[in-house]
């Protein structure tokens, strides 16, 4: 593999200037070992709207579909919030990407270093080392999805909604083993979280997941636990956790909690890996940073680009099966803002903070 071909979908307001400087360092990696980048940039979200008349142009689509990933930005803010609910720029641009690539897994590294542990909500007692977890969440099933959903008015006047939780066995299965291949390549632990005390669909969960484990990965430790339970020990103890793993609506709020509780989201990446396989026999994932498109101070050059920059490293891991580039990346990052003590705004607490480009340049020379 001497090429690597993704889309760019850079969005709205930080999106372009934050994956300006990714798009650096990952010029920077690549050409330091022997790779080069083919990409395409296509507009998304906001711009698609303003530019193509929707907020994923079928070019862009296109786009998409000639690459082996895409490294996305965010999309959405002010301009277009006044348009319909179906079409703003995150439902109408994400929701039809997860669909067109079936991208089922999305998994969320919740990472704080320990020199930036005041971001975090929680006491440092319980954080000394920082936080260092991994949420795999399933993305295309359960009860968002689930038919039948509807509601309606009954003969009394009142009304009736109805949602509807569905899951089958392959679906579990194939999450289980991407929480499988995350474990491996760190402490090999994972906790199955569910509410197989009261749900059905959970019962099947849990069933299927010790099966596949005893059946595939025997070598892992596998443990399960309640969702109200997992929900507590997030905020108690997160360290106990090494990669744990849930289904979708479960996975929304539990991955929301543990970007609470690392801190900033300039340095949150994430990565949704879908059922194809690309060129390389590899996953076709979509990476993207965990926070949106911070109109508040976009323009002013002071984003962190750190989040855009450590999806990009995850794209290199997933997609391009490049684990020695990734982690790289991942450590210029950390020496950046622990050892050099750069930080932007966000992450700043009493230091001086540092513009968008002087962060990628400061990690670009650590690299
Ligand atoms: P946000 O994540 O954009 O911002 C929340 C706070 O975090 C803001 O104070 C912002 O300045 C800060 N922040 C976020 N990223 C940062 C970075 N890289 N560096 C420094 N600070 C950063 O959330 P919001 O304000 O609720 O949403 C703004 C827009 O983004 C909305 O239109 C929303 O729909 C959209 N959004 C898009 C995505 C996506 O594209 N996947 C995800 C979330 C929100």
């Amino acid at each position: 593999m001497s090429t690597l071909k993704f889309a760019v979908l850079p969005g709205d307001y930080i999106g372009p200037e934050v994956m300006t400087e990714a798009l650096r360092v990952l010029e920077t990696a690549a050409a330091g070992a022997g790779l080069s980048l083919q990409y395409a940039t296509a507009d998304v979200g906001g711009a698609g709207i303003d530019n193509h008349g929707k907020a994923l142009p079928d070019s862009t689509l296109e786009v998409c579909q000639n690459a082996d990933a895409i490294l996305f930005g965010s999309v959405g803010g002010p301009k277009w919030e006044t348009l319909p609910p179906k079409e703003q720029p995150e439902r109408a641009a994400l929701l039809p990407l997860r669909k067109a690539f079936s991208l089922f897994a999305n998994i969320r590294p919740g990472l704080l270093y320990s020199e930036l542990t005041d971001a975090s909500p929680l006491k440092l007692e319980r954080i000394p080392e920082g936080i260092d977890i991994v949420c795999i969440r399933e993305l295309t099933g359960g009860i968002y999805f689930g038919q039948p959903k509807s509601t309606v008015q009954l003969e009394n006047g009142e009304f009736q909604a109805i949602d509807t939780m569905v899951y089958q066995t392959s679906e579990i299965e194939r999450i289980a083993e991407v929480a499988a291949v995350t474990a491996k390549a760190r402490d090999g632990r994972v906790c199955s979280v569910d509410k197989a005390n009261v749900l059905e669909t959970s019962v099947l969960w849990r069933k299927t997941v010790i099966e596949y484990f005893a059946k595939n990965h025997p070598d892992l430790e596998l443990s399960h636990m309640y969702v109200d339970n997992a929900a507590m020990q997030l905020a108690r103890d997160p360290n106990q956790f090494d990669v744990l793993f849930t289904e979708n609506m479960f996975g929304d709020i539990l991955s929301d909690e543990m970007a609470v509780i690392c801190g900033s989201l300039g340095m949150m990446s994430s990565a949704s890996l879908g059922t194809q396989q690309n060129s390389h026999d590899l996953p076709f994932g979509l990476f993207e940073p965990a926070g949106g498109t911070a109109p508040d101070i976009a323009g002013k050059g002071v984003a962190n680009p750190c989040a855009q920059i450590l999806s990009g490293a995850m794209m290199l891991r997933y997609s391009f099966g490049q684990l020695q580039l990734a982690s790289e990346i991942e450590n210029a990052v950390r020496k950046t803002v622990t050892i050099d003590g750069l930080r932007t705004g966000d992450i700043a607490f009493g230091c001086e903070p540092v513009g968008t480009v002087a962060m990628a340049d400061a990690i670009i020379a650590n690299l």
